[in-house]
């Protein structure tokens, strides 16, 4: 089955207007998720998301962490300013699990198709 491009566009805006973030926020979690860089290490609490120079990203990996319902990313311990929170890795990470709470990831699992 493959993953609506749609479906992830609706899901994005609605995260978007939930965390009062803006649009170019949701363009970079979209792509975050198309690029394929959200990889689930233990389900509910740790995620790596791989980082991507064209978004800014200055490091290779960050890890996003799920604490008792809040999400935190490594990136936050390299910058004091909140303003940025939630940050895109952590934006991707629930993008990416509302995706595949619908679709699971698999063989047929083709973000972006
Ligand atoms: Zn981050």
């Amino acid at each position: 089955m493959r993953i609506e491009r749609k479906l992830l566009e609706k899901i994005a805006e609605e995260l978007t207007k939930q965390y009062g973030k803006s649009e170019t926020w949701k363009r970079r979690i979209i792509k975050r998720v198309l690029l394929n860089t959200v990889s689930r290490i233990v389900p509910g609490k740790l995620w790596i998301v791989r980082g991507v120079p064209e978004l800014g990203d200055k490091y290779q990996h960050y890890e996003v962490y799920n604490k008792d319902g809040n999400y935190i990313c490594t990136c936050y311990i390299h910058s004091w300013s909140s303003r940025r929170r939630p940050c895109t890795h952590v934006g991707a990470v629930i993008l990416y699990e509302r995706i595949t709470s619908i679709v699971e990831p698999g063989p047929g699992f083709e973000p972006g198709k």
